[in-house]
């Protein structure tokens, strides 16, 4: 579970609260996101990492929906769904949005967000991402890790990378 964030209004401080040890760390007014950086680090470095190094630096423009589609993650906001019209359901901020395919092959969601085309487009095949559709990246990019060798994505509980017989790393 993602440690709390609560912003102190009388210091104008963003205040993280490590639940287990009760340590407290402050960021300035301005700096929420990376209050929230720092929050989800403590729980989850290897979704962080992926974020930064894999999403982020190659598609800076994500940074505000990618950290919220981390925290969505973090919290079990994804449910896949195995059959039916979507193919999973993402949670946020009290509603719950559905993800499908479109007759383009491209992914959809039901947010507003989504709908009224203030996603971006992130892919040279026009795919546009909502922070619903980046949440259910990552929930599937956590599922697998990258080889050593030839960095394909192989499945979580292999060792050895079956496409390459290389090692396989941890993130
Ligand atoms: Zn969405
Ligand atoms: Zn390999």
């Amino acid at each position: 579970m993602l440690p709390m964030i609560t912003y102190d209004r009388s210091a104008r401080v963003y205040q993280v609260v490590d639940q287990t040890t009760g340590e407290v760390e402050t960021f300035p007014a301005k700096h929420k996101l990376e209050a929230e950086q720092y929050a989800l680090a403590m729980v989850n470095p290897r979704l962080v990492r992926i974020v930064r190094d894999e999403l982020l630096s190659r598609r800076p423009f994500l940074e505000a929906r990618a950290w919220k589609a981390a925290a969505i993650v973090e919290s079990g906001d994804v449910a896949p769904v195995i059959d039916g019209l979507y193919f999973a359901y993402v949670r946020g901020q009290g509603d719950i949005y559905a993800v499908s395919h479109d007759d383009d092959g491209l992914m959809a969601c039901t947010c507003t967000d989504f709908t009224s085309f203030g996603a971006p487009v992130a892919a040279s095949n026009g795919q546009r991402l909502c922070k619903h559709l980046l949440a259910w990246q990552l929930y599937q990019r956590l599922q697998k890790h990258r080889c050593y060798h030839c960095s394909k994505l192989v499945d979580g509980d292999v060792d050895i990378c079956p496409l390459c017989g290389e090692d396989v790393t941890p993130f």
